[in-house]
């Protein structure tokens, strides 16, 4: 079989790579490095959208996921002098340098560089790395499947699960593999305690009798930036939302449940575990659902301080 792992038709053709732009092709490390090795790399996810007119394309919180990157970065005692304006910058010059004209998925990527065969965080470098490439929906918006997995998320001391850290990644590779050979899209999983944690790559959010529900950030899950969004529309939409633990069993009867990430974007949940979860989407979920796409394309004005425009090449 031709081994093609390194097939990069999909990626957009610049990279920051070691301080500075490269070719995609060109930015490469060795079999030997640290992060490879033992996992010691902390990532983001962020989304740039075409605008509403076309001409723009909108990184969505940049900052935000800028911050919580440099946060995650100091989980691994990352000595990289950057700060989220200086970090949030080189994602604008790359982004401005592939000029793409469509929806964009970008991948920062904090890693030790060293070929170093001590698993250490402390004195053996730090690098940046950023690529990018198109993507539309990542799980399907009208009603996904899940199953409850039966592995545990990482408990914070463990791995710190609020920070995007690569080697946690394998928790989130089982889960989704149990998930997609038992027919589902995804997994929720649960975290030590038994209380419901968060997808392989999302939070959650449930709704019961008219109030929505989420876990808080203290049981296992990522700061999702897009939790805090969906929060944030909820107070301002005047729904009710609480911010408490979640029992396994709540998942089975709850009216609506909802996937959220940069990723998956707001994905309605149809069924857990076999259990049809009432409508699909649900009111609620409905409705957030369409001020937040509305939101990212840059159609709701008093959300514009979320978007960074970047002016790009808008194909005819
Ligand atoms: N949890 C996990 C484990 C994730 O990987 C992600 C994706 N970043 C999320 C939640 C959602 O976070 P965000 O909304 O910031 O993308």
């Amino acid at each position: 079989m031709a081994r093609n792992y390194r097939e990069q038709s999909k990626m957009l053709e610049w990279a920051y790579f070691e301080g500075e732009i490269v070719p995609f092709k060109d930015a490469n490390v060795s079999i030997g490095t640290h992060s490879l090795q033992y996992g010691t790399g902390a990532f983001a996810g962020i989304r740039a959208y075409l605008s509403a007119d076309g001409e723009t394309l909108n990184i969505f919180r940049l900052k935000d996921h800028a911050k919580r990157l440099l946060n995650s970065a100091r989980l691994l005692r990352s000595e990289i002098d950057l700060t989220p304006d200086s970090l949030a910058q080189i994602i604008v010059d790359l982004l401005e340098k592939n000029a793409p004209s469509n929806d964009t998925y970008i991948r920062p990527f904090f890693y030790k560089p060293a070929v170093q065969l001590t698993p250490r965080l402390r004195g053996i470098g730090d690098e940046l790395g950023v690529y990018m490439l198109p993507l539309g929906d990542y799980l399907p918006t009208t009603g996904v499947k899940v199953i409850v997995s039966t592995w545990l998320r990482v408990p914070d001391n463990v791995i710190p699960s609020r920070g995007k850290i690569t080697g946690a990644y394998v928790n989130s590779s089982f889960a989704k593999d149990e998930a997609e050979e038992q027919g589902a899209d995804d997994a929720i999983i649960l975290n030590t305690s038994g209380k419901v944690a968060e997808g392989s790559s999302c939070n959650l959010f449930i709704v019961r009798d008219g109030t929505l529900i989420t876990a808080p950030i203290t049981s296992d899950i990522l700061e999702g930036i897009t939790r805090r969004t969906m929060y944030e529309l909820a107070v301002d939409l005047g729904l009710k939302i609480e911010t408490r633990e979640i029992d396994r069993s709540e998942l089975y009867i709850a009216d609506e449940a909802f996937l959220c990430g940069t990723g998956v974007q707001v994905a309605p949940i149809a069924s857990i575990d076999g259990r049809k979860v009432g409508d699909v989407p649900g009111p609620l979920t409905a409705q957030i659902s369409d001020r937040f796409f509305k939101m990212v394309r840059g159609q709701l004005p008093e959300y514009s301080h979320y978007l960074t425009p970047v002016k790009v090449k808008v194909s005819v």
